[in-house]
């Protein structure tokens, strides 16, 4: 990476960043390539990446309709953790926590990872078994996990409600120390630059719209910049998978939801860790600037509106101020909300397609974000080879249809969210 003196850094700006070199290319559309990855969130980039740097292919490209990190990437709330107990979740999830500890120095490119821990509150007995029961297998995967007291809870973070009259009295919590946050924007901008390197296309404002198909095969896209031809293309649209997959004639058992975060004025630093509520669908982390950034529920109903409505504000609000009532002090500064693809069984699809040359990266639901770095790999190593890497040979589509669900929920609407 290139470091600059501060000196060389005010006359830079000064100068209108003339001499500044591109991060990576503004490619132009080719008549074909080997691979075109749909989506330039980071999910598709990581995928670009791992196709060209781990398989050795040179003839790559990712479409993004907006700009690159435009979508759930740059809207999510940052949260990476593998507190996972299902058997095909476990690993990979794992997997990409480790992908993680290793990125700022793979990419060259400071993701800002900060392993500051997580910490799912439990307000019940059985929700302490439950809890005990989730850390044994995490621990027995490999994976750290350390079930607290309420006294242990208390000393990491006293502002959450220890009171008498507290309305969800805190018995305990599972904690996961390596579980934290990390830049969501750097990462789209690590592996964008990465693959660049390694002679993948990103191209930008350039709109799927269609497929190219020939004998039941699809040979390519069709864009809002013209056809392009591929080998293989591989889907990896988050909130849009099921409208674009669509139009290829291929029906998902997925749903598209809205899901919002808020952030309030910053303060000081008083919340060291990642709070995640075990009483209801709500989180919490402080961000470097010190906001409070929150997350909850989703919206009720299907849309691709990237907006969300009042009645989670509103809940979202009494959730914070149950859990940590200090918050009813703060200002929420803003709010915002991304589309989820979300699937029956809260856990995604890294997979062929019935359709020959088309594959599948989606349904990551809540969840997408901290597993950017495995879903790249998988689906590189699944575009590559033509079949999964053992860590997502459970994440078929055909699964829907078999009965052979991964029912973890994502840790959606359950005390493991986000
Ligand atoms: C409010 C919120 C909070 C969240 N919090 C967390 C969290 O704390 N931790 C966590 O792990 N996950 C979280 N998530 C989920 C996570 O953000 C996503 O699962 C993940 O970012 C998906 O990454 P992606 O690269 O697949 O998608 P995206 O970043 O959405 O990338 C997909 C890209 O495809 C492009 N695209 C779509 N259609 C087309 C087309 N026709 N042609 C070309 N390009 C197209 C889009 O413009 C977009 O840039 C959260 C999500 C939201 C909305």
């Amino acid at each position: 990476m290139t470091h600059y003196s501060a000196f060389t850094l005010i006359r830079k700006a000064l100068g209108a960043n003339r001499g500044w070199t591109r991060a990576w290319r503004n490619a132009e559309p080719r008549a074909g390539y080997d691979f075109v990855i749909v989506g330039g969130g980071g999910h598709g980039l990581a995928t670009a990446y791992y196709l060209a740097k781990e398989h050795g292919a040179a003839s790559v490209a990712v479409i993004e309709k907006g700009y690159i990190g435009g979508g759930n990437t740059g809207r999510n709330t940052t949260i990476v953790r593998s507190n996972y107990m299902i058997d095909g979740n476990t690993r990979f999830y794992e997997k990409s926590l480790q992908l993680w500890e290793e990125m700022s120095g793979e990419l060259n490119f400071n993701v800002m990872l900060s392993q500051r821990g997580q910490l799912n509150t439990c307000h019940s007995p059985a929700q302490m078994d439950a809890a005990a029961r989730r850390g044994n297998i995490m621990r027995m995967n490999g994976i750290d996990a350390e079930l607290l007291t309420r006294e242990e809870v208390r000393r990491r973070v006293p502002i959450l409600d220890f009171s008498d009259h507290a309305r969800f009295p805190i018995l305990g919590a599972l904690w996961q120390q390596r579980a934290g946050v990390a830049r969501h924007d750097a990462v789209a901008w690590g592996y964008a630059r990465g693959a660049d390197r390694h002679g993948v296309d990103i191209i930008q404002g350039c709109e799927v719209k269609g497929f190219l198909q020939e004998q039941g095969r699809i040979v390519g896209v069709r864009t809002t910049r013209g056809d392009i031809r591929a080998q293989k293309v591989g889907l990896a649209v988050a909130g849009h998978t099921s409208h674009v997959a669509r139009m290829a004639g291929l029906r998902l058992p997925i749903e598209t939801h809205l899901l919002q975060a808020f952030a309030t004025e910053p303060v000081k630093p008083m919340l060291h860790c990642v709070v995640s509520f075990g009483a209801a669908h709500f989180y919490v982390s402080q961000d470097d600037k010190g906001g409070l950034v929150m997350g909850s529920d989703l919206d009720g109903y299907n849309s691709y509106g990237q907006r969300g409505d009042l009645p989670i504000v509103e809940e979202t609000m009494a959730d914070a101020k149950a859990l940590i009532p200090l918050l009813s002090r703060l200002r929420v500064v803003r709010q915002w909300s991304g589309v989820m693809d979300m699937t029956m069984d809260g856990s995604p699809i890294i997979s062929k397609s019935p359709i020959d040359g088309l594959y599948i990266d989606g349904g990551w639901c809540y969840g997408g974000f901290k597993a950017t770095p495995a879903s790249g790999w998988c689906f590189a190593h699944t575009l590559a080879k033509d079949r999964p890497h053992e860590l997502n040979e459970r994440f078929t589509l055909d699964r829907f249809r078999r009965g052979h669900q991964l029912d973890e929920k994502g840790g959606g609407p359950t005390p493991w969210a986000h």
